[in-house]
C-alpha cells in the first residue's frame, strides 16, 4: 500500500431536499510505510516482528494499541473475555462494545486504523478450564502454535499460573518473554523480561528474589484494593486506568527495546530486566512515578541453577 486519499466535497442546494455536487476536491495524505515510520526512526525493524500478546485487560489492551501505533508487523492477540460495562473505566473502548469479545474489538480497530499491522487471534484463557467459544480445541496446543513464529511473548495475563506456564513455554522455544503486572489499587506494578542467552536468571529466579529474600521488593498495593461489585462473579481489584497505563506503557517500552535490539537504529537497550514501579508510597500518598530496576541474576535456590 502506497498511500491514502481523503476526499473533501463542496455542495450546493438547488432546492429543498436536493443536493448537487458542485465540485470535488481531493486532499492527499502521505501514508506509505516509510511515511508513517518517519516519526519513529528508532523503531527500525518493528514492521518485521511478531508479538504474541496474552491477556487483553486494562494492561494488555492499551499495549496492543500502542504496539500497533509503533508499527509492529504482526500482533497475535490471545484472550477469551468480553467487554463488560464495569471494566470500561479502565479499558480503551466504552459502552458501544459491551458484550463483544475483546480480541474482536481490538482486531477490528487496529485493522481499520493501522493497516501495516496484521492481527491474528486466539480465543484462549490458560488460567481456567477450557471454555472455548469457537469449539473444543486444546488451548495449550493453540498457544504453542502461536509461539512458533513469535519474536516476543508479551504476557499481560496478570495470572501467576499463566505467567509460570508461558515463561516455561517461551524458555523451551528460546523466545524472549516479558510480563507486566499491576498491584491492588494500581499503586504500582512490575515488569520482568527474560531474554534467552542474555538474561542470566529465569522467571522462577525472579519469583524467588521477590517472594523469598525480597532482594527485589514488591511494589506498593492498596490493602483494601479488592472488591466484588454486584453482578461480578469474582472479586476484582480497584485501580484507575491512568495509573495502570504507567505500567502498561513501561511494558511497551521494554518490548520495543527487546524487539529492536539487534537493529542498527533500535530503541535503547537496557542492562536490567526487572522494573518495580511505584505511583504511591506505602500509605497511599501520590508520588512521582518511581522506578527501581534490577538485573535478573540466577537465584541460588532455583531449579535452573541445579540443572548446571
Ligand atoms: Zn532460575
Amino acid at each position: 500500500m502506497d498511500g491514502y486519499l481523503s476526499m473533501s466535497k463542496s455542495k450546493k442546494a438547488q432546492k429543498k431536499d436536493e443536493i448537487q455536487l458542485e465540485g470535488v476536491f481531493l486532499q492527499p495524505h502521505r501514508g506509505g510505510l516509510q511515511d508513517v515510520s518517519a516519526r519513529l526512526p528508532f523503531l527500525a525493524g518493528m514492521n518485521n516482528k511478531k508479538v504474541s500478546l496474552i491477556g487483553l485487560g486494562c494492561l494488555g489492551a492499551p499495549c496492543a494499541l500502542e504496539l500497533a501505533r509503533s508499527g509492529i508487523g504482526q500482533l497475535h492477540l490471545v484472550d477469551d473475555d468480553t467487554v463488560d460495562l464495569g471494566t470500561t473505566v479502565r479499558w480503551p473502548f466504552g459502552s458501544s462494545e459491551i458484550g463483544n469479545y475483546k480480541v474482536d474489538v481490538l482486531e477490528r480497530f487496529i485493522q481499520e486504523n493501522y493497516p501495516y499491522t496484521n492481527v491474528t487471534k486466539s480465543f484462549c484463557n490458560l488460567g481456567i478450564a477450557p471454555l472455548d467459544p469457537i469449539g473444543d480445541s486444546n488451548h495449550l496446543e493453540e498457544v504453542e502454535r502461536v509461539f512458533q513464529e513469535s519474536d516476543l511473548v508479551f504476557d499481560a495475563s496478570a495470572n501467576l499460573n499463566v505467567n509460570h506456564l508461558l515463561s516455561d513455554l517461551a524458555q523451551e522455544r528460546q523466545l524472549p518473554y516479558l510480563a507486566i503486572t499491576v498491584t491492588y489499587g494500581a499503586w504500582g506494578g512490575h515488569i520482568v523480561r527474560v531474554r534467552p542467552g542474555k538474561t542470566v536468571g529465569c522467571w522462577q529466579c525472579y519469583r524467588r528474589f521477590l517472594d523469598g529474600d525480597q532482594t527485589i521488593p514488591y511494589a506498593h498495593g492498596d490493602p483494601r484494593g479488592l472488591v466484588q461489585p454486584g453482578g461480578c462473579g469474582t472479586p476484582t481489584y480497584t485501580g484507575a486506568g491512568f495509573d495502570a497505563l504507567e505500567i502498561a506503557m513501561g511494558g511497551v517500552r521494554m518490548a520495543a527495546s527487546t524487539l529492536t535490539e539487534n537493529e542498527q537504529n533500535g530503541y535503547p537497550t537496557t542492562p536490567w530486566d526487572v522494573a518495580v514501579i511505584n505511583l504511591r508510597n506505602a500509605t497511599g500518598e501520590m508520588i512521582p512515578p518511581h522506578w527501581q530496576t534490577f538485573p535478573l541474576q540466577k537465584h541460588p535456590g532455583c531449579a535452573c541453577v541445579k540443572k548446571l
